[in-house]
């Protein structure tokens, strides 16, 4: 049996015999599509950027051990999100090559927006990955500046119809580069009735003629809030003529469901909840999750509530699980503020047997700096107990935020 015809996305047939699972190590985005919304975490809802879970590389291979034990008919293994798996690429590579170098046999696949995907192609092949999926909704700026709020190209934020010009040239190199790295290519695009839907065809050409294989057609899933959701869901009638024009030019797929980027199992079938607990067990892991880190440690001023800035905190006290419930195991002095990578160094050293740091406020460049040592950095408010259970549990605490951007803090904050 060849590969194509083991992945269940890209054949019909090996969708009734072979499973997938989604690793949802992607959190950000590098674009901005205007059906889009990534902030839900809901478990009955299947969409495209909803996952119950963000997990780092390491805790993805311990939880695809466990998903395959579970599942063994799971061909493929892939990176879908939530975000994008090239916005920071690192994280989807370190994956892939976790994965490819236990079980080889395993078909890879990834899901992207094709903004940086190019410059990946050939490594993506040296790690074994078959398949990718590129989402292009128009070939066109003038239609795709209606679909596209703004595109992030390095450090240039563009806005519609740039932004689209500036994407539409990304995914047409990134399906040639792929295509000739030997990777095989679908095209997903979402069908925007009175937006795209007459350009559908277009699209089909221009991917077939970069070296997209197949195409899936998928209508628009409004999402409340977000601008597109006014334009409602397609009916049957459009979508069956949007795929007959594609279908003129690229061979179509009809079974793919839209799913999750926590998706485990067949197509078309819901995570059971052997599945969700083993994603949030994964998730309570230490980020490297061979590493002994017992502890966690929280940026507060009087032991109750989370209050200190990550860049600002001068001591950061230590709790440890003990029985159902917490301890306070002692508190610890923090390198000076305004150390930049130095304190971000030292501040891993200090906390070396803690698996994650609570604070009220953080910038992104201390997160990826902790992050990359092993500590993963919990952007919260309210009860240290509260947070303590479910950064145990795995669970997303009640009041996670974001990092924000340095200067979120008003400058004083130390993250410099
Ligand atoms: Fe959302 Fe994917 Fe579009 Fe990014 S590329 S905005 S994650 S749909
Ligand atoms: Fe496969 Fe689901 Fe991804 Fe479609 S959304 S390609 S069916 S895993």
């Amino acid at each position: 049996m060849t590969n194509a015809n083991r992945h269940p996305c890209f054949d019909a047939t090996a969708a009734k015999t072979f499973g997938r699972v989604h690793l949802p190590v992607a959190p950000s985005c590098n674009i901005q599509c205007g059906y889009c919304d990534r902030r839900y975490d809901c478990a009955n809802e299947n969409r495209p950027g909803v996952t119950s879970a963000v997990l780092s590389p390491g805790q993805a291979l311990w939880y695809l051990r466990e998903v395959l034990r579970l599942d063994p008919s799971i061909s493929v293994a892939g990176v879908a999100g939530p975000g994008d798996p090239f916005a920071e690429p690192e994280k989807t590579l370190e994956t892939l090559s976790l994965v490819h170098g236990e079980f080889p046999k395993l078909l890879l696949c990834t899901s992207s927006n094709g903004l940086n995907l190019a410059p990946y192609a050939g490594r993506l092949s040296e790690l074994g990955l078959t398949h990718v999926t590129v989402t292009v909704n128009a070939v066109d700026p003038a239609i795709g500046g209606k679909i596209y709020a703004w595109v992030r190209d390095g450090v240039h934020v563009l806005r519609r119809e740039e932004a689209a010009a500036c994407l539409i040239r990304n995914q047409l190199t990134a399906i040639a580069a792929c295509a000739a790295a030997g990777i095989t290519v679908k095209v997903n695009t979402v069908v925007v009735p009175g937006v795209n839907d007459e350009h559908v065809e277009a699209i089909a050409c221009a991917a077939a003629g970069a070296g997209a294989r197949l195409m899936n057609c998928m209508p628009l899933m409004p999402v409340a809030g977000t601008p597109l959701a006014g334009f409602g869901k397609p009916g049957h009638e459009l979508m069956q003529k949007a795929r007959w024009r594609a279908s003129q030019h690229v061979d179509i797929v009809h079974h793919c469901r839209g799913c999750r980027s926590d998706a485990a199992g067949k197509i078309g079938s819901a995570n059971d909840s052997s599945i969700q607990d083993l994603l949030l067990h994964a998730r309570s892991m230490p980020l490297k999750p061979a590493e002994d880190r017992p502890n966690v440690a929280v940026a507060t001023r009087e032991g109750l509530l989370i209050s200190g800035h990550l860049g600002g905190a001068e001591s950061f006290t230590v709790f440890g699980r003990d029985g159902a419930g917490f301890r306070e195991i002692t508190v610890r002095k923090a390198p000076p503020p305004g150390g930049g990578a130095e304190r971000w160094a030292e501040l891993s050293r200090v906390l070396s047997d803690c698996r994650a740091v609570l604070v009220e406020r953080a910038g992104e460049t201390p997160v990826r700096a902790l992050e990359a040592e092993g500590i993963r950095v919990v952007i919260t408010e309210g009860l240290i107990a509260d947070a303590l259970e479910s950064v145990y549990s795995g669970a997303v605490p009640a009041a996670a935020m974001p990092p924000s951007k340095c200067g979120g803090c008003g400058g004083g904050g130390g993250c410099g």
